[in-house]
């Protein structure tokens, strides 16, 4: 029987690979066997590097995800380089912090643009692509977005973080109702608490850090490596009859 997590010839785009979550990921598809395209502001030359050590082919895709400018290009960029399309991965996210009372419209639209308005217009653009390939020649993709637990509580000093990742929840089903039947898949990774440069500020505050611990079943921050085995699932074969679905990996706490 064959392997229903394999992804040999499939090409995925990962945004945000050169660091956390998102490198994780790429090398987690990379060791199922995809080939990946690294896309980010800051060259993921370490994770390009990782990844043709394990025998694929990678290549980084510059891209400033800030404006949707880049999206189109992204996805041409990788079927030029690597011959196709199959897998998208919108990790690539930001967050500020500030009181809701002092919260400015730059962090607002900032955080809105990146993690919700250039991960719609990136998904339409790879959709287009997937779908058109499904009609001609069956294979059709996978769409994972990353979630957060702000996808499903409201969290305290983010507003415009947790509007947008509660906007992933919404736009991922829709999404999935839409392209269900068009041979795409599309389904979201919600990440509990994972140490990273993202959550650098709650680790070194000793008292949220405490109660963050506290709450989490499996007594710890998660790795980033402890998302590969989903986002490998979501991308896999495995996962065909799985749509819209938003998958937390975050050690219990949504149990709690
Ligand atoms: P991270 O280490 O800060 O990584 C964020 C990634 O996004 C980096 O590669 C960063 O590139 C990239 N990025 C940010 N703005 C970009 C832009 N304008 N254009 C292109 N790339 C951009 O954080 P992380 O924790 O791995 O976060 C990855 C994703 O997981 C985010 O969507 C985050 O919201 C989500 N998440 C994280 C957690 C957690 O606990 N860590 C929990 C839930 C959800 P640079 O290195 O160039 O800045």
């Amino acid at each position: 029987m064959t392997n229903p997590f394999d992804l040999s010839g499939k090409v995925a785009i990962v945004t945000g690979a050169n660091t956390g979550i998102g490198q994780a990921i790429a090398l987690a598809l990379a060791e199922a066997g995809a080939d990946i395209a690294a896309v980010g502001r800051t060259p993921a030359q370490e994770t390009v590097d990782k990844a043709r050590a394990l025998g694929r082919r990678a290549e980084i895709v510059s891209a400033d995800l800030s404006t949707i400018e880049p999206v189109q290009r992204i996805v041409d960029e990788t079927v030029d380089k690597l011959g196709g399309l199959g897998i998208l991965v919108n990790n690539a996210g930001i967050i500020r912090r500030a009181d809701a009372v002092d919260f400015t419209e730059e962090d607002w639209d900032a955080v809105v643009d990146t993690n919700l308005k250039s991960v719609f217009f990136l998904c339409q653009a790879a959709g287009r692509h997937m779908i058109a390939r499904h009609e001609k020649e069956g294979g059709g993709g996978k769409i994972i977005n990353i979630a957060s637990m702000l996808t499903f509580q409201g969290g305290i000093r983010v507003p415009s973080y947790t509007a947008s990742k509660s906007g992933i929840g919404g736009l991922t089903k829709l999404l999935a109702n839409e392209w269900a039947s068009k041979g795409v898949n599309v389904n979201a990774i919600a990440p509990g608490y994972i140490a990273t440069n993202n959550t650098a500020a709650l680790q070194a505050d000793e008292v949220r850090n405490k109660s963050i611990l506290d709450r989490i079943p499996a007594g710890r921050w998660g790795d980033a490596s402890d998302l590969g085995g989903a986002a490998v699932f979501l991308a896999s074969r495995a996962a065909d009859y799985v749509q819209g679905h938003i998958l937390a990996v975050d050690g219990g706490w949504l149990a709690r």
